[in-house]
C-alpha cells in the first residue's frame, strides 16, 4: 500500500494526500498527479 504525502512548500510538513491545506500553516497543498487538466475551455 502505497503512502503518498506532500510536502508543504511553505513550511516542509508532510501533509495527509487528501489535505488540501497544510495542517501545519494552512498553504494551499499541490494536488498530486492531477494529469487530468480540468480544464473546461469550451472553444468555438
Ligand atoms: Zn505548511
Amino acid at each position: 500500500m502505497k503512502q503518498v504525502s506532500i510536502k508543504c512548500e511553505m513550511c516542509g510538513t508532510f501533509n495527509d494526500m487528501f489535505a488540501e491545506n497544510c495542517m501545519y500553516c494552512g498553504a494551499p497543498l499541490p494536488k498530486i498527479e492531477d494529469k487530468e487538466e480540468d480544464d473546461d475551455d469550451d472553444q468555438s
